[in-house]
């Protein structure tokens, strides 16, 4: 992730400010300029705002601004109440009440991080009124709680574009309960968003753009039956040596979550070399490397191995576990490759 500078004071701002610490002018995010702005009120209309340094351009707060869950904007001649990220939701979490309200906040965060790597790479994010059979469509959802007191949870999923989130996975202590009973080094609101949209984005890019047989030469055949592979997967546990070829546990189970797992890695990666860099954190491999525009994936590997090794030690220095606890081996880089190669429109 980048960061920012005010257009008022040149002070540097952070995606998810909402006001300038130094000038204290109200900001905004402009998706399709990929721009955080500097903005006044607009004098003869209370829900617009001017961009302090092109006063001619106005722009209205997504919708979702009024509980502070999003500080996107929207183009004043864009009808469309929320930004292009929130207008992909469907189910939210009722913002009137404090669980609800925190929660939202949470996994919009996410949320706009993801659309941050969809609209730098321009990858496909067609609404469901743009695409009704296959579009995107977020429901946030809530636990079910069922006649005797239980709880059913919320099944994180996905189908032809329609992604569930489990709402409760906002709460530290339900999400970490997760990861430990699912055996899992890693996980957060932002890798759900990653891995979830990545099968929306096998459904966009391989499937319908016809490219199953490069995808089956890299992840194999996605013929094999996916519940039977599932059922296997929980019943007898990875195969032995997985760690040579898979990036996750959860990867080994079929070749759609294998490729659902790289598409969020190579977004963790990139987005992180990206933030390291602006921060000169780069290391020598990475000098002059802009990881969203580098057209090799290997340029972005040499620079993000020793990078996150390095993080790791920095995360046990303060007493945390590994910041990215996964070995990027020779077979799984190429995999990486590929999905990187795809995103980059080069395969
Ligand atoms: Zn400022
Ligand atoms: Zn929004
Ligand atoms: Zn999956």
């Amino acid at each position: 992730m980048r960061l920012f500078r005010c257009d008022n004071c040149g002070n540097p701002i952070h995606f998810d400010n909402r006001v300038c610490l130094n000038c204290g002018f109200r900001l905004g995010f402009a998706p399709e300029a990929l721009g955080m702005y500097a903005l006044t009120p607009h004098e003869s209309d209370p829900n617009l705002w001017r961009r302090v340094d092109t006063p001619a351009r106005a722009y209205r707060f997504c919708a979702n601004a009024e509980h502070d869950i999003c500080n996107w904007l929207v183009p004043e001649s864009d009808a469309e109440p929320w930004c292009q990220a929130c207008r992909h939701n469907g189910l939210v979490p009722d913002p009137n009440t404090e669980e609800g309200l925190k929660r939202w906040r949470r996994i919009n965060e996410a949320q706009r991080n993801l659309f941050y790597a969809f609209l730098r790479w321009d990858l496909p994010h067609p609404t469901r009124k743009e695409d009704p059979q296959g579009g995107l469509l977020f429901d946030l959802k809530n636990d079910e709680i069922l006649p005797d007191g239980s709880c059913k949870p919320a099944l994180i999923g996905h189908d032809e574009g329609h992604i569930v989130i489990r709402a409760a996975e906002a709460d530290d202590l339900t999400r970490e309960q997760q990861r430990e009973l699912m055996n899992e080094p890693y996980r957060t609101l932002l890798g759900h968003f990653r891995h979830e949209t990545g099968h929306f984005i096998w459904n966009k890019l391989v499937r319908d753009a016809n490219k199953l047989d490069g995808f089956r030469a890299v992840f194999g055949d996605e013929r094999a039956d996916y519940g039977e592979a599932l059922q296997r997967h929980y019943d007898q546990g990875p195969p032995p040596g997985w760690g040579a070829s898979y990036i996750s546990f959860y990867a080994t189970t079929h070749p759609w979550e294998d490729f659902a797992e790289c598409f969020a890695h190579v977004l963790h990666i990139v987005d992180t070399l990206e933030t390291a860099q602006i921060y000169g954190i780069a290391i020598e491999q990475e000098v002059g490397l802009n990881p969203y525009e580098a057209r090799d994936f290997d340029c972005i590997a040499d620079a993000w191995i020793p990078l996150s090794v390095a993080l790791n030690a920095i995360h046990h220095s303060m007493g945390e576990r590994d910041l990215y606890p996964f070995i990027l081996t020779p077979a799984i880089r190429a995999k990486l490759a590929y999905v990187h190669g795809l995103i980059t429109r080069q395969v």
